[in-house]
């Protein structure tokens, strides 16, 4: 039987964690390299930046994406660059302002959802507003969803020529507040899925401890998986991660136990629809 391939997304920085929290959390444009590479080399070949400013907060800086892109893309040939456009701690006119670096892709959230102490607010025109960017700039985007009805307004932005099809979407599980980590809905949300938006790939995101059992039926579904210090900063219950890189190791362990494999860059390119680098 051959192992199929499955792309490994690295999640390095987020908006969240600090360097008090986790010292491996990479902040600086040559840090986030230097972990991207390390993550790169163990497996991963998608990687997902956010950036930070100097005092660690949540930047939005157009420069600070280029640097990260232009070394990653030096060092990490063929890895697929993703820039969040998440919203924690940036306002919404920042939130698209670095797409004309033109990344491979770039996230983008269809709908709000309550989070444990904050709402992520994602109004109807600015998903328009974001989806036409980077349909103009040829981004592809991932379509992150915290809900089900997110699935329903990617369908949606398909129907209405904003979003081309099939998409790559990802189902982000077990924040309090929006859609917990259980195999029973990650499954209806597949079917769904594949009803609504036929053709379209997916990733299963699983959020602190959730992170491998979500990648592990993520794998046994035919799914593509997510790792890194932005979701959980543990390798497990005894201790903190070491490095982006020793999360995707354990991940590239559980693809193996799960009849997968590592994808290459240029294979998670063709599989995502990406073109070649
Ligand atoms: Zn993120």
């Amino acid at each position: 039987m051959t192992m199929q391939p499955a792309v490994i997304a690295v999640a390095i920085t987020g908006s969240v964690p600090r360097k008090k929290d986790n010292p491996a959390v990479p902040v600086t444009p040559a840090e986030q390299v230097e972990s991207t590479h390390q993550a790169f080399e163990a497996g991963a070949t998608l990687v997902h930046i956010h950036v930070r400013n100097p005092d660690e907060s949540s930047g939005s800086d157009p420069a600070l994406f280029a640097r990260v892109q232009e070394g990653v893309r030096k060092h990490c040939p063929g890895m697929i660059v993703q820039f969040s456009t998440g919203g924690r701690g940036r306002e919404a006119a920042q939130r698209g302002s670095m797409l004309y670096l033109k990344p491979d892709m770039a996230s983008l959230a269809t709908g709000s959802v309550n989070f444990a102490s904050m709402i992520y607010e994602n109004p109807p025109d600015f998903i328009d507003i974001l989806a036409k960017d980077m349909l103009e700039k040829d981004i592809k985007p991932e379509c992150e969803l915290f809900d089900l009805a997110m699935l329903y307004n990617a369908a949606d932005l398909v129907k209405r020529g904003l979003l081309r099809s099939p998409p790559h979407v990802q189902f982000v599980m077990g924040i309090k507040g929006a859609m917990p980590a259980r195999r029973s809905i990650l499954e209806f949300m597949i079917s769904e899925m594949n009803a609504v938006l036929p053709g379209a790939t997916w990733t299963a995101a699983g959020v602190a401890r959730h992170q491998f059992e979500v990648a592990q039926w993520a794998l046994e579904l035919g799914g593509h998986c997510r790792t890194g210090l932005e979701d959980n900063i543990r390798f497990d219950e005894n201790r903190l991660a070491a490095s982006n890189a020793e999360l995707v190791k354990k991940i590239v362990d559980v693809c193996g136990r799960h009849g997968r494999r590592p994808a290459t860059a240029a294979e998670a390119r063709q599989l995502l629809g990406l073109r070649p680098a």
